[in-house]
C-alpha cells in the first residue's frame, strides 16, 4: 500500500494516490481499508505482481483509473469502460435522477442518443418500472461495450448504430422521452482539460467545433419534434456556456415548458423541454 501510494505520489496529489491505491488493491486482491489496517503485509504472488505494476505503468501514463481497472460506478450500478467510451461523469447522474423523478411510474418510451458506455439508458430501465427504452450511438466499438453493460446489469435495452448528424440514419420510432448528452467541449476548451481526458478518453464524444457549438442540440431538436409524441419530454446535459442559447433554440423551434436546471456545482447544466 505505502509502495503503491509512494509510487503514484510521484504523478498525483498524496491523497488521489492514496486512493487510488485503495481502488487497485480492492480491484486486484479484493482487500479492504479494514482489511489493510488489520492485516497490513500481503502476500503476492508474482503474477498478482505483475498486474499490479502494469497498472501502475498505465496510471502513470495518465491514463485514467477507470480504465485501467475497466469498470467504475454509475448511479450504484457497475459499468465496463474502455478509451471507446467517455467515462460517467457525476453531472450524467444528476440527469438520470432528474428523468427519474419526473418520471417515476410512468409507462414510458425512452431514446437515449450517444449512448455512449449506455449508462443512461440503463440506469433508467433499472429505475423505471415498465419502461421501454432504446439507444443508439454513431460508434460500434461503444455500442458493443454498452450490450456488455446492459446484460451485467440484466437490463432490457434496444441499441442500434445511428450517426445523428446524418438525416438519412434516422430511424423510425415513436418516444415520450429523448434524452442525449451530446459531444459539448469547444475545441477551445480543450486546452483547460487534463492530460487524462485528452490523451484517453475519446474526442469523438467530447469536442465540437468552436463555429459550431450547438450542431448537436439543433440536430438532435430537430429529431425530437418528429419523433416525440405530443407532450413529450427531451432532456440534454449541457456545456455551462450555452444554457440560455440552447433554451432560446428550443423555444424558437415550438418547444414549449423549457426549463433550465443547475448541476451540484451551481451551473447549467440540463434542460428539459416538452413537445406540444
Ligand atoms: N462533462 C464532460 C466533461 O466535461 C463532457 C461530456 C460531453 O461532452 N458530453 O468532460
Amino acid at each position: 500500500m505505502t509502495f503503491l501510494t509512494k509510487e503514484l505520489e510521484t504523478k498525483y496529489p498524496h491523497v488521489e494516490a492514496r486512493e487510488m491505491s485503495y481502488r487497485l488493491i480492492w480491484h486486484f486482491f479484493r482487500f479492504s481499508k479494514v482489511d489493510m489496517a488489520l492485516y497490513p503485509e500481503i502476500a503476492v504472488d508474482v503474477a498478482q505482481e505483475k498486474r499490479v505494476s502494469k497498472a501502475l505503468e498505465r496510471l502513470k501514463q495518465d491514463e485514467p483509473l477507470q480504465y485501467v481497472l475497466g469498470t467504475t460506478e454509475f448511479y450504484d450500478l457497475s459499468f465496463y469502460v474502455n478509451s471507446n467510451v467517455l467515462i460517467p461523469r457525476p453531472e450524467t447522474e444528476e440527469l438520470v435522477h432528474l428523468i427519474i423523478d419526473r418520471h417515476r411510474g410512468e409507462a414510458v418510451r425512452i431514446l437515449d442518443i450517444g449512448t455512449g458506455s449506455g449508462c443512461i439508458p440503463i440506469a433508467l430501465k433499472r429505475n423505471i418500472k415498465n419502461v421501454k427504452v432504446a439507444a443508439c450511438d454513431v460508434s460500434l466499438d461503444a455500442l458493443s461495450i454498452a450490450r456488455k453493460n446492459a446484460d451485467l446489469n440484466f437490463a432490457e435495452v434496444d441499441f442500434f448504430q445511428c450517426d445523428i448528424l446524418e438525416k438519412r440514419d434516422w430511424q423510425e420510432g415513436s418516444y415520450d422521452v429523448i434524452v442525449s448528452n451530446p459531444p459539448y467541449v469547444t475545441n477551445s476548451e480543450k486546452e483547460a482539460m487534463r492530460p487524462n481526458v485528452l490523451k484517453y478518453e475519446p474526442h469523438l464524444a467530447l469536442f465540437v467545433e468552436d463555429h459550431d457549438p450547438l450542431l448537436f442540440y439543433i440536430t438532435i431538436a430537430d429529431y425530437a419534434m418528429e419523433h416525440l409524441t405530443s407532450g413529450g419530454s427531451l432532456y440534454f446535459e449541457i456545456n455551462e456556456a450555452y444554457g440560455l442559447v440552447i433554451c432560446t433554440m428550443l423555444i424558437d423551434r415550438g418547444f414549449v415548458n423549457v426549463e433550465l436546471f443547475q448541476d451540484i456545482f451551481e451551473k447549467d447544466r440540463m434542460v428539459k423541454a416538452i413537445k406540444p
